[in-house]
């Protein structure tokens, strides 16, 4: 499956107020369209096209130094889309993200519960149930009442399977709210995934400083080290990073020593700045022997998450003449993501030698050291 993304940025956004287009507005030291933008920039997403109007001469040179798609807005919202759509033909796409300029707080987790609701269904869109009473009104006077059950506010990204929305644009000419309502018009059915309340769509002049307010908690990122180490014994193999390999001899240590996930578990735990391991598990507590330390990290990750923070990334550095790191380094990514939750890509796992000096040279122990970086969820 080859996932693309379509950033509609042709519209001209009076209501939002002032002279300049939203998308080109500052909103939290950057601009709108560079928020939406890096929103995408996903390791599941292959290409991203950004429709420009003709009018915007600028953008156009500044994103054509690019790796992105550009493609021309039209007259009307579906007229834009379409011509995004066609900039994609012959890349091999298959799915297809259609996304708001104007929308710069989605978040990865929407964009990829998006994706992941294409695996089973033609089109998947996010909404948010309406929960607010309902009121019809004019001339500053409630005039009646409207039912809300059953009703959603739809949001973006909407992810289609590529070719069907292509042929239902195809078809349709005209005005439409959004891709929904033509996908709809064309017989596709599509899933309502849950969407997300800050996910909102800048429209009004006060829009920008809520915005705002939930792109600068986006920014609340913290980070945090660890160090470790443990020497050699007796055995036949050691685990690090989750990982058994063979070895002339054993690391030694309370637990199952695996220095790399103790690393990576202080500098979760640093992030937090809430100590260490031997503070969440003392060492004089007899039922920490051997435990297997996937334990201690499932702990600092929940902690984080109860904390209201997620992890962003992980890097950890072990420093070993023996065992050579090298062949086991991309399962011990797979296995310390496993744990804590998070994709391959969000794992660095390395290694180095210290060139045969101090203990580590010597071969008598291992030293592991962590960076984590998390971001408020
Ligand atoms: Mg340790």
């Amino acid at each position: 499956m080859t996932t693309a993304a379509i950033i509609v940025a042709a519209g001209r956004g009076r209501r939002a107020g002032g002279e300049t287009p939203k998308q080109w507005r500052a909103l939290a030291s950057r601009r709108v369209v560079d928020w939406t933008l890096d929103r995408f920039r996903l390791p599941e997403i292959t290409h991203i096209v950004l429709v420009l109007s003709p009018d915007d001469d600028p953008a156009w040179e500044e994103f054509g130094a690019t790796d992105l798609l550009l493609a021309k807005g039209g007259t009307e919202r579906a007229d834009s889309v379409r011509n995004g759509l066609q900039a994609l033909a012959g890349r091999g796409v298959t799915r297809v993200l259609i996304h708001d300029v104007a929308r710069p707080c989605v978040t990865a987790a929407l964009i990829r519960t998006v994706i992941q609701a294409l695996d089973s269904h033609d089109a998947a869109a996010p909404g948010l149930v309406v929960t607010d009473a309902l009121w019809s009104g004019a001339d500053g006077f409630v005039e009646g009442t409207r039912d809300r059950a059953g009703l959603f506010a739809a949001q973006t990204p909407q992810g289609f399977d590529y070719d069907l929305i292509c042929a239902a644009h195809e078809v349709r000419s005209g005005e439409a709210a959004d891709d929904v309502e033509v996908a709809r018009a064309a017989g596709i059915k599509v899933a309502i995934v849950p969407g997300e309340a800050d996910n909102l769509k800048i429209t009004r002049a006060e829009d920008f400083a809520r915005a705002e307010r939930v792109l600068r908690r986006d920014m609340d990122v913290r980070l945090g080290n660890g160090y470790d180490v443990h020497r050699f014994g007796p055995g036949d193999h050691v685990i690090l990073c989750g990982c058994r390999i063979p070895h002339g001899r054993g690391l030694q240590g309370h637990s199952d020593a695996d220095v790399g996930m103790h690393a990576v578990t202080d500098a979760i735990y640093g992030a937090l700045a809430q100590g260490d391991i031997g503070r969440h598990f003392p060492p004089s507590d007899p039922q920490w022997k051997g435990a297997a330390s996937e334990i201690f990290l499932a702990h600092a990750v929940s902690l984080a998450g109860n904390m209201g923070y997620h992890i962003a990334n992980i890097d950890c550095t072990l420093v070993c003449e023996h065992p050579k790191i090298g062949p086991h380094a991309a399962d011990m990514q797979t296995e310390m993501a496993r744990i804590m939750g998070l994709t391959s890509d969000q794992v660095s796992i390395k290694a180095t030698t210290s060139e045969r000096l101090g203990f580590t040279g010597r071969e008598e122990g291992i030293a592991a050291l962590a960076t984590a970086c998390l971001v408020r969820s």
